[in-house]
């Protein structure tokens, strides 16, 4: 028997979303290409070009370096990669890495793969890294500071145009964590691009809200030589050198992103925020009727106090949710995720919390 995957129509809980019919097909019809060997491969090695100056357009980036990497994961790791390098560089032995107590898990595993000492910064209480503690994290040994831009459990972004500045006094580079917001932070008033912030490097993933297939995460370099960074010599491909963490990838990913981009950017994205912004607003006030404490929504996520047995309750109803790190329940608002849904959801809630 063939298995079939879930369907989204429950998932509450997912930074993935169902692709875009062209980034399907895309995605379909360069299955079996590698960009990882772009002399083999020419034709998704172009489009790889594309995506890259793509992704560049969106984060206000003219001219940008970077590739299409397997996700926000691989591209944190790699920009970490870059600072170490960098402070090796300068004769710094024992980089560290300060990084907002929001920032994603990725960043324990680069810290752990590259052996770099992770500083965490605590968040104030509207969820965004607290400068003066990054300030008091920062010393000599700073190879990197990051700030987040849509974090993954409040959608909250960092004071940027700050940590860069803080980052480079100390002879730091400062990373820009938009994996999830990338896609829907250009229709907002957050200062958040290369051309707004002193942004050195950037993880903005099209298959978050770019609505293209999975695996298709990116790492975006204001400055080329960031790259060489990562370079290995590649004795055995027709190209030279390889920047990228994996070797073989899949051409279906930059395909995907490509296509995805395309469609959609700029119209089609801003169409999306708008919906999604407006059904997380809708959920925010109907959770607050319902007497729970939400988290204002500043970007399409919704965190509110939902206790343990409620939140059991729907998971047995077939609602694929999930908990911000203190708890609270925390929902998605991805393009898959429709109002008929969330009234449907919160039908649910209102049932099985008796409220
Ligand atoms: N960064 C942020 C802000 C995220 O929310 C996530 C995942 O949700 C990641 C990085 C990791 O991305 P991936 O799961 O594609 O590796």
């Amino acid at each position: 028997m063939q298995a079939e995957p879930e369907g989204f129509d429950r998932v509450l809980s997912s930074m993935c979303t169902e692709p875009h019919p062209v980034a399907r097909e895309a995605a379909e019809r360069f299955l079996a290409t590698n960009p990882g060997d772009p002399g083999t491969y020419p034709t998704v090695a172009e489009l790889e070009d594309r995506a890259i100056t793509m992704l560049g357009d969106i984060a206000g980036l003219d001219d940008p370096s970077g590739y299409v990497a397997s996700g926000g994961t691989e591209a944190n790791i790699q920009a970490v990669r870059i600072a170490r390098e960098r402070a090796r560089t300068d004769g710094i032995e024992s980089p560290t890495v300060v990084v907002p107590e929001s920032g994603h898990f990725s960043f324990r595993k680069a810290a752990d793969l590259l052996d770099v000492e992770l500083i965490l910064a605590p968040t104030d209480e509207t969820h965004r890294v607290e400068l003066d503690a990054v300030r008091e994290r920062v010393d000599d040994a700073t190879a990197l500071v990051v700030g987040v831009a849509g974090s993954t459990e409040y959608g909250r972004v960092d004071p940027l145009g700050e940590l860069g500045e803080i980052a480079h006094e100390a002879g730091a580079l400062l990373h820009v964590d938009a994996a999830w917001g990338g896609f829907v932070l250009p229709f907002t008033d957050h200062e958040w691009t290369f051309a707004q912030a002193p942004v050195d490097t950037m993880t903005i993933d099209p298959h978050k809200m770019g609505q293209a297939a999975i695996p298709a995460g990116g790492l975006l370099v204001r400055d080329e030589a960031l790259l060489d960074e990562l370079a290995v010599d590649t004795p055995y491909l027709e190209t030279t050198s390889q920047a990228t963490l994996t070797g073989t990838r899949s051409g279906a990913g930059v395909a995907s992103a490509v296509a995805a981009m395309d469609e959609l950017w700029p119209g089609g994205y801003a169409a999306q925020y708008d919906r999604s912004q407006a059904n997380a607003d809708w959920l925010a006030t109907r959770l607050a009727d319902l007497g729970y404490d939400v988290v204002d929504p500043t970007l399409p996520l919704v965190a509110a106090d939902v206790p343990t047995p409620t939140f059991e309750a729907l998971r047995d109803e077939g609602w694929r949710i999930s908990r911000t790190g203190t708890g609270e329940l925390r929902v998605v608002c991805m393009p898959h995720v429709s109002r008929s849904m969330l009234e449907s959801f919160v039908e649910d809630l209102a049932a099985v919390s008796g409220r």
